[in-house]
């Protein structure tokens, strides 16, 4: 309802529609609704926890799983819509579009999409996906480094929004609106060069990344305004200063570069003819604890004091959120199949290695995880705490979820959680040993408080079969080479 009923023209909400939730997320730290803390979360993982193993979704024959939270997913999206209502002007048009990147699961965009939240999509796949959750093109955004004529012919044919990486797919637009009108809204995305993070892979505003045109360049600044003067239809700016490891403080001046940007277009051309501006996603996820920090209100509050002439109508808003709406609501569950000791350290082996949490596992230094330890029926484990390996499956000696970590002491038929792994951990499975994608289940408080231990699930993505992995590594060919 909410998503389909709050559209403007251009797809956008228009600040009129009814706010998803009753939650009082503004500046709401710690208190009411907003759970800041991740209090409530807490109670709702372990209990879905618990009832995933009563049910048997987790077990010997299903060692692994990943799990969803679907209350907390709305919250996040709640609070994200909460947090720019608060400090844009009435009737300021914003689009709050999803990172498919983050979590590309259909369901998950369908839950967003119901919650107001719209796409960000970068291949193929992604648009595919969006498409397939019922997300308008209205309320879609291309953005991707190396989009094909293809991709773009098809975008401006559906009226999806698409950022321009560089002048030469801007040359390439140039000849398909030539060819074929489109109500796609144009933009350009803009390398605002104001440096990187604590992660090198994430910083997308270093002085020699590979996204958009690079602002500082010789000739950079001129070169976007005469392409502005020279095409009507370029009406927006987009900017994503970085994802995980980027000071908020850093993402502001990359979108108050954004924002001097436009103004000086619309000045120099003499019209307002840039009338959005993407600012990207990017809001860091706190892997510590279970607190939300930062929030999305104290983001937006941040950006309407380092750049207030962005939230006073005369813009329209695009943000590309993804790790921030999802992260906290991800839990990797994997059974202990064996506890041993190695050279004095207890070694839990379990069944979530690389497969689901891979840059984890080759870069733990950058992406380090929190472990829960649950027993054998799904209960938060007590006992003294005991210095140990949590590792995976995969056949080499650096496939660790954890290294060296205090946790009561896993023993066989236990679990290991990994947490806050909504988004980039399971839904983003490598296929190494050809082991299969596990399954992933929503879950929701049931209502009934009975024999489901009082959560419901639902399926989100089957687990792969043998025969699906067979397939997918060329068994339909098994002698394509012998007969060359
Ligand atoms: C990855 C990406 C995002 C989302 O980043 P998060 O850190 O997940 O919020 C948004 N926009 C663009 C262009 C991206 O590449």
């Amino acid at each position: 309802m909410g998503a389909d009923n709050d559209l403007t023209g251009d797809g956008m909400d228009n600040g009129d529609q009814d706010i998803e939730g009753t939650e009082d997320t503004d500046g709401m730290e710690g208190t009411g609704g907003g759970d800041h803390s991740g209090a409530a979360r807490v109670v709702r993982r372990d209990e879905a926890v618990r009832a995933a193993v009563e049910q048997g979704l987790l077990g010997p024959d299903s060692p692994i799983v990943g799990l969803l939270d679907v209350t907390g997913i709305r919250e996040s999206a709640a609070q994200l819509r909460a947090a720019f209502d608060a400090v844009t002007a009435p009737g300021t048009p914003v689009l709050h579009a999803f990172a498919v990147k983050a979590t590309p699961l259909v369901p998950v965009l369908r839950l967003l999409r119901e919650a107001g939240i719209g796409a960000e999509v970068a291949s193929p796949g992604e648009l595919a996906l969006a498409r397939a959750a019922g997300v308008r093109p209205e309320r879609t955004v291309l953005d991707s480094p190396a989009k094909t004529p293809a991709e773009l012919r098809e975008a401006l044919a559906l009226g999806i929004a698409v950022n321009a990486d560089n002048p030469q797919e801007l040359a390439r637009i140039d000849g398909l609106i030539r060819s074929a009108a489109s109500r796609s809204p144009i933009g350009i995305r803009v390398n605002p060069q104001v440096g990187g993070g604590s992660i090198g892979a994430t910083s997308t505003a270093t002085a020699t990344s590979k996204f958009g045109v690079a602002l500082r360049d010789e000739g950079a600044r001129e070169w976007i305004v005469r392409a502005c003067a020279e095409r009507p239809w370029l009406t927006r700016l987009h900017a994503h200063t970085g994802s995980q490891g980027i000071p908020l403080s850093l993402m502001a001046q990359g979108v108050a570069e954004t924002y001097a940007l436009a103004e000086e277009i619309n000045r120099h051309l003499g019209r307002r003819q840039i009338d959005t501006l993407d600012i990207g996603g990017g809001l860091p996820v706190n892997f510590g604890s279970d607190a939300t920090s930062p929030t999305y209100a104290q983001y937006a509050r941040l950006l309407s004091e380092a750049v207030p002439g962005l939230f006073d109508g005369r813009y329209g808003l695009v943000t590309e959120f993804g790790r921030s709406l999802l992260a906290k609501h991800g839990t990797v569950v994997a059974r202990v199949e064996y506890a041993k000791s190695a050279g004095g350290r207890p070694v839990a082996v379990t069944h979530a290695g690389v497969q689901v949490a891979t840059r984890t596992v080759y870069v733990p230094g950058s992406w380090p995880l929190r472990i829960a330890a649950y027993d054998a029926k799904g209960r938060p484990k007590e006992g003294p705490e005991v210095v140990q390996d949590i590792a995976g499956p995969a056949c080499f000696a650096g496939d660790l979820l954890a290294e060296g970590r205090a946790l009561p002491l896993l023993e066989q038929g236990d679990y290991a959680a990994a947490l806050d792994t909504g988004a980039y951990y399971f839904a983003h499975h490598y296929a190494y040993n050809s082991l299969a994608r596990p399954g992933i289940y929503g879950f929701a408080p049931s209502g009934d408080g009975g024999t489901g231990g009082g959560v419901a699930f639902a399926t989100v993505r089957t687990p792969q079969t043998l025969d699906e992995i067979v397939a997918e590594s060329g068994g339909a060919h098994a002698s394509a080479l012998t007969t060359l």
